[in-house]
């Protein structure tokens, strides 16, 4: 097979169609456009909405007012650069909010009451080692354990031989299980709904991975991060770097319709699942994508849909010269797993909440035996989404470690969570609006060994011609991170630099 880099005569104008209209797809799309003024720029969804986990839902009532309520993702870190610079690039950089830093601040549950993160800890490094000391959260044998990271060796690959550990092992060779179980162990989890004893240090935790090679230690390297006055941002958060975050006022779809609108009706097809493909090198444009209205030609086609459907669409390739590489890519994809969540939407009045946190939310612990993962107060986070008296709190569920949670009806499920919630902060009574919005297997699990697998998955596309995946299966699940997939991958396909 002729490397793909190699060049092939190309018609024009180039028609290339992009697969899946989720950030990764529209991303990728809208660069293209950018990169290829003139080639002609397809993107084929499978629903009747783009955005794919991303999606805000607006609710005026009658009686209480507007709720804007995000049913994925509701903000989005500037770094890496990419979303930031996506909404400069499609001039609306100026609309972006920062969550009201007032209330930033999380908290955990510990023996059923919530307890704030110590001051200045960020996952797994404590930039104010007073409030580690005088946390609640750990006992005196946990926080010495945990003051004696700097004496504990590097151990950064497991006892097979492989170059990577999960982050339970990480943290619990350099910590202490207590800090694993009360501290790092839930935020860590929250993040990726994951099951932190797979979960891979290298894939999720490069720049702690970094610290450690350098330094030995995550408190040496804190203390020279110090030194060099690197830490400013994280000594003044708990949990996350809040005002390194954005999100839009009315919501995250926001985003979603200002790609859309950008790329142009011409070049959208809702309601277009795709089904096959079939790659002939005899033909002027290779690649034939089929969808239930029929064939379609291109010269370059994106896989931009779920890790899953990717691996399903690799393996219908027919055209003896690819087969083999796509049949290679689709099995090593397969591989990677994926959780299931539900966020559990409620808007309160905040009358019927006892004890409402003055902090952007809190996680759980799963020695605590709960039936919730993480709680999210959306309205602190972004207050005028939300009439003055009521509280919009999203709830998380499910997640790799508890599945069998999200069998139950979404009445069953609202139940559940209500009951969580009149315990951990004293919710009574019914909720003014409930939503239960089911993310199924929309979580990629990176798990021990992740580099590796998206190594082999690379290269066994690079031995397919004109074909591309994109996909937060491989290189971050986060907003930016996805962005900046789809943009490394438009200039990689228009050769643009
Ligand atoms: C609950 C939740 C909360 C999150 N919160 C945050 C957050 O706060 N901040 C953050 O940075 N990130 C967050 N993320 C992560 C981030 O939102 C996602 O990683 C990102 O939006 C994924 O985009 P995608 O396009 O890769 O995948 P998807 O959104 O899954 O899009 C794939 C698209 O492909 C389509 N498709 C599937 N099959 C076919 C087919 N055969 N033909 C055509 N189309 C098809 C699907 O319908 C879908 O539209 C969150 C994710 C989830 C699930």
């Amino acid at each position: 097979m002729d490397d793909k880099s190699e060049s092939r005569s190309r018609s024009f104008p180039q028609r290339i169609a992009v697969i899946g209209g989720g950030l990764s797809g529209l991303a990728t799309a809208y660069y293209l456009k950018r990169f290829l003024p003139d080639a002609i720029v397809k993107l084929c969804e499978s629903s009747s909405r783009l955005g794919g986990v991303i999606d805000t839902e607006r609710i005026e009532t009658d009686h209480h007012g507007c709720f804007v309520i995000d049913h994925g993702a509701d903000m989005f870190a500037t770094e890496p650069p990419a979303a930031i610079e996506l909404c400069r690039d499609l001039g609306v950089a100026d609309q972006l909010i920062v969550p009201d830093t007032t209330r930033a601040g999380a908290m955990i549950v510990h023996r059923g009451k919530l307890v704030p993160i110590p001051d200045g800890f960020v996952l797994m490094r404590a930039t104010k080692l007073w409030q580690m000391v005088t946390t609640p959260l750990l006992s005196v044998p946990g926080k010495l354990r945990f003051l004696a990271e700097r004496f504990v060796n590097r151990q950064l690959s497991a006892d097979d031989g492989t170059d990577d550990i999960s982050v339970a092992e990480f943290v619990r060779h350099r910590m202490g299980a207590e800090v694993l179980d009360r501290l790092v162990g839930p935020l860590v989890a929250g993040i990726y709904t994951a099951d932190i004893e797979k979960l891979s240090m290298r894939a999720t935790m490069a720049p702690m991975v970094a610290m450690v090679e350098k330094h030995g230690s995550l408190a040496q390297a804190t203390l020279a991060r110090r030194r060099e006055n690197k830490d400013r941002t994280e000594r003044n958060s708990a949990g996350a770097r809040y005002e390194k975050f954005r999100g839009f006022p009315d919501g995250m779809k926001q985003l979603i319709d200002t790609l859309a609108a950008a790329l142009g009706e011409q070049s959208i097809q809702t309601e277009t699942p795709i089904n096959a493909l079939h790659f002939s090198d005899d033909r002027a444009r290779p690649w034939e994508i089929q969808s239930d209205q029929g064939a379609e030609s291109f010269d370059e086609v994106v896989l931009a849909t779920p890790a899953a459907v990717s691996a399903r669409l690799l393996s219908t390739v027919t055209g003896q010269a690819v087969q083999t590489a796509c049949e290679i890519a689709a099995e090593a994809l397969s591989t990677i797993e994926s959780a299931s969540t539900a966020i559990v939407v409620l808007c309160v009045p905040k009358s019927q909440i006892a004890r409402l946190p003055n902090q952007f939310g809190f996680v759980v612990p799963q020695i605590e035996n709960r039936k919730i993962l993480a709680v999210s107060f959306a309205s602190h986070k972004y207050p005028i989404r939300c009439p003055d008296d009521h509280t919009i709190i999203r709830v998380f569920v499910g997640g790799a470690l508890q599945p069998e949670l999200l069998e139950q009806s979404d009445d069953e499920i609202v139940e559940m969570v209500r009951g969580e919630l009149a315990d951990l902060i004293g919710m009574t009574g019914t909720e003014t609006l409930a939503r239960v919005v089911r993310w199924n297997n929309a979580m990629p699990q990176y798990h021990v060994g992740h580099l590796k697998r998206v190594e082999s998955i690379q290269r066994a596309m690079d031995q397919i011609p004109n074909l591309h995946l994109v996909s937060n299966a491989l290189g971050g699940v986060g907003i930016a991170p996805v962005i900046a997939a789809g943009k490394a991958m438009a200039r990689k396909i228009s050769g643009a630099s």
